[in-house]
């Protein structure tokens, strides 16, 4: 992708940069808000990195007028705030994601690559390997280590769910219609159980799931 990192902190900038152009991506960078608005308004970007205090323009302002202008654009907000308050604002002024600062690596580059996969159309992988876990969901199988096992299409429908969304969570409700195609609270509890068997399958240890994360009061989440 080519990638906007706009960021007022010289080493953070440096250290997005080189983790970015390291993933493959060409880069772009800025330092304040107003020269964000004129490169992201005059060249073509896949993705902008975007810090929420800048100089001369704020990260919520320079996203607002950037997703009016490019609505095919991601933009991905950074924040040292962490403040719930500013993931709702920057959501709801047109950022695709949030990251609250100091993030991990690799948790920034997760989420960069899930949206150059929806940037790309792509659908997920229908082989996913993490780790000694290959799991084929076109062919309903998998593998463990040494250990060969059958997935249900159920089983299949929901990893492709998860990894599609990763990182973000998925509710059950959200499960249950995309993968039962039903609604209703009451069933939630289908998707609970379907959700154990699985990780008997996929998971080292089943009982602490390290790739099928329960999201305590939301969901469920594939972190790889
Ligand atoms: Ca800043």
């Amino acid at each position: 992708m080519r990638i906007l990192i706009v960021e007022d902190e010289a080493t953070l900038r440096n250290g997005l940069r080189d983790l970015m152009i390291g993933d493959g991506h060409q880069v772009e960078t800025v330092s304040d808000g107003a020269a964000a608005v004129e490169l992201g308004l005059r060249e073509a970007f896949d993705l902008v990195l975007l810090d929420l205090m800048l100089p001369k323009l704020g990260g919520m302002e320079v996203c607002r007028r950037l997703r009016a202008a490019r609505p095919g654009m991601s933009i991905l907000m950074l924040s040292a705030r962490g403040a719930e308050d500013d993931k709702v604002a920057g959501l709801s002024e047109g950022a695709d994601d949030y990251v609250s600062k100091p993030f991990a690596a690799r948790e920034l580059l997760a989420r960069v690559r899930a949206m150059g996969r929806r940037h790309l159309g792509l659908s997920v992988d229908e082989i996913i390997r993490v780790g000694s876990l290959t799991l084929d969901l076109a062919q309903l199988s998998g593998q463990l280590g040494e250990r060969s096992f059958k997935l249900t299409a159920r089983e299949a429908g929901i990893v492709r769910l998860l990894h599609h969304k990763m990182p973000n969570p998925v509710s059950r409700s959200e499960l249950l219609e995309a993968v039962w195609g039903s609604r209703g609270d009451l069933e939630t509890r289908a998707v609970d159980m379907a959700i154990a068997t699985l990780r008997k399958k996929i998971e080292d240890e089943p009982a602490v799931p390290r790739l099928l994360v329960t999201i305590k009061g939301v969901g469920y989440r594939w972190c790889q």
